[in-house]
């Protein structure tokens, strides 16, 4: 089969975490802070900060745990409405809580995250090659919260097409977001790729669709195969270009 589509992963795939200087709990702890101070601030009573910060965790793990049971996706503002509704906040400031948890750092490059030193050498080759280019990332903002981080990164003008299962609806391993990538990029799963981190989620659901994967295992990445099956594995991005070269084995 000619491959003419490679599909990326986000997340330790094309961006090293391995260096992150803050944990997730950490950041959403700092963003929590600000939007309740602008909710006091606005007249409501926010419960005590521990009890904030707890309600957040808890409406998060729930939200992830029903999402890979279901394969649903889970998304900031079905997250901010609950913990809203949780404060006794009405919905309708959910727009005016979204811009503040814009403006506190909840978009853009955490610190310490970046490119891997081949990302822009590996992006920039297949588009010259004449690839199509997607990237499906499992996370709960909409892409254009996302779409900031690619742009500091340099990295936007090479993806044709770009989703988050947030925006989907579904997240990998499901079906359905590989569907709507592959109907975005004009192409079939005979004839992309996808390149990812995560077995339990990125190569199963390129299994599950019939289409070729790459698993992406940098140093810092220890997860298990489980039942995914991908047709190579690499340590590095450029690791990639000598596979696309020969006939991909199916
Ligand atoms: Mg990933």
């Amino acid at each position: 089969m000619t491959i003419d589509t490679v599909i990326f992963d986000m997340d330790d795939t094309l961006v090293d975490w391995s260096a992150c200087e803050i944990t997730w709990g950490e950041l959403a702890d700092s963003l929590l802070d600000v939007i309740a101070a602008y909710l006091s601030g606005e007249g409501y009573e926010i419960p005590e900060r521990t009890a904030v910060h707890k309600q957040y965790m808890d409406i998060l793990i729930a939200a992830w745990a029903h999402a890979r049971e279901t394969g649903q996706a889970v998304t900031i503002g079905n997250i901010f409405e609950q913990c809203l509704t949780s404060w006794n906040v009405p919905l309708d400031m959910m727009d005016a809580v979204m811009d503040v948890y814009v403006e506190a750092g909840g978009v853009g490059i955490i610190p310490g995250v970046k490119l891997y030193d081949d990302t822009i050498f590996v992006l920039k080759t297949l588009k010259e090659e004449g690839y199509k280019i997607g990237l499906i990332t499992n996370s709960m903002s909409p892409m254009w919260m996302r779409d900031v981080e690619l742009k500091e990164y340099g990295i936007i003008e090479y993806f044709d097409a770009r989703v988050t299962s947030g925006d989907v609806g579904y997240i990998k391993p499901h079906p359905a977001i590989y569907h709507h990538i592959m109907e975005l990029l004009d192409t079939d799963s005979d004839h992309a790729i996808f390149v990812g981190d995560r077995p339990n989620a990125d190569i199963l659901g390129a299994n599950r669709v019939g289409m070729a994967s790459v698993w992406m295992k940098p140093a810092h990445i220890d997860y298990e195969l489980g039942e995914a099956k991908p047709e190579y594995t690499i340590s590095k991005l450029e690791q990639l270009l000598p596979i696309l070269e020969r006939e991909i084995e199916r």
